[in-house]
């Protein structure tokens, strides 16, 4: 008996080695990242791009067991930071707040900016407000990351602990702290958009594509982040992906560069198009 609760603690029910254990924590939490940037960012706060019911209804469930975060504040915060950018009412501004605050502790500032209450009816408008939402993913956002300890313990024994909570620190590190403080301090700028928003690299892989912090905020409602030839962005690959098998419909995408060779002077068509861009 013993000897089996010992087992139990020190393998849990897989017994994983601790390379499959990496892998499981870089699946989980590149699948989180995903639903942040895909779902809460792109689609929710932005409206670039929609999914088919099951696959947001996924992500709602992902994001609720595996951050805790609710759908609602998080588009509010994130919809007042472009609103009020670089200003005293911009939530998570290092230009305001200084970098060392932001990157370090991001996660209290959002916390702060998502209990006021009128901002959330002012910028959370349009997400969802079902029964699941209001009784469990909005009414309860702590039992998903708790019972996310369970499924770590069960499946790894103690060590589950650690690989928890590392799921726990991913987001309010590289969201948090990396993108809305670097993001807005350090790298390359494409556009000069009235804020700070800058690109930490040109290929962003690793945290979904929201490395192209510059391109978004020089059009936020753009699905695709990634606007120069040498750019790439693996949330619009993944995007591509769903939409080529019906799970997502793209409902806007920034302008690209139209330049006529054969045209010297502005025409009716330049005109036009500059009225469109300026509205
Ligand atoms: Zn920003
Ligand atoms: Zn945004």
């Amino acid at each position: 008996m013993l000897d089996a609760v010992l087992n139990f603690l020190s393998n849990g029910l897989t017994g994983a080695s601790w390379v499959a254990m990496l892998v499981f924590l870089l699946v989980m939490t590149q699948l989180t990242i995903f639903t942040v940037t895909l779902y809460l960012h792109r689609s929710q706060t932005h409206r670039g791009v929609d999914f088919h019911p099951a696959l947001a209804n996924f992500f709602r469930f992902w994001g609720w067991l595996t951050t805790g975060m609710v759908v609602k504040e998080w588009v509010a915060v994130h919809r007042k930071h472009h609103a009020k950018v670089e200003t005293e009412e911009d939530p998570h501004s290092p230009q305001i707040y200084g970098i060392k605050k932001v990157f370090w502790d991001g996660v209290s500032l959002y916390r702060d900016a998502s209990y006021i209450k009128e901002d959330l009816e002012k910028y959370g408008r349009g997400t969802p407000d079902d029964w699941i939402e209001r009784k469990l993913f909005g009414g309860h956002p702590y039992w998903g990351p708790t019972l996310m300890l369970l499924i770590d313990l069960a499946l790894f024994g103690v060590i589950g602990a650690a690989i928890w909570a590392v799921q726990m620190i991913w987001i309010p590190f590289w969201a948090a702290g990396f993108v809305n403080g670097i993001g807005h301090w350090w790298g390359y700028r494409n556009f000069e958009s009235a804020d700070t928003a800058t690109n930490l690299a040109p290929w962003g892989v690793w945290i979904g594509g929201e490395e192209l912090h510059n391109n978004h905020h020089a059009f936020p409602s753009s699905a695709k982040f990634a606007l120069r030839k040498w750019e790439f962005d693996i949330g619009w690959a993944v995007i591509c992906a769903l939409r080529a098998v019906g799970l997502a419909k793209v409902m806007r995408v920034a302008p690209t560069l139209d330049i006529r060779p054969n045209v010297h002077l502005p025409d009716a068509e330049t005109l036009k198009a500059v009225l469109t861009h300026r509205f």
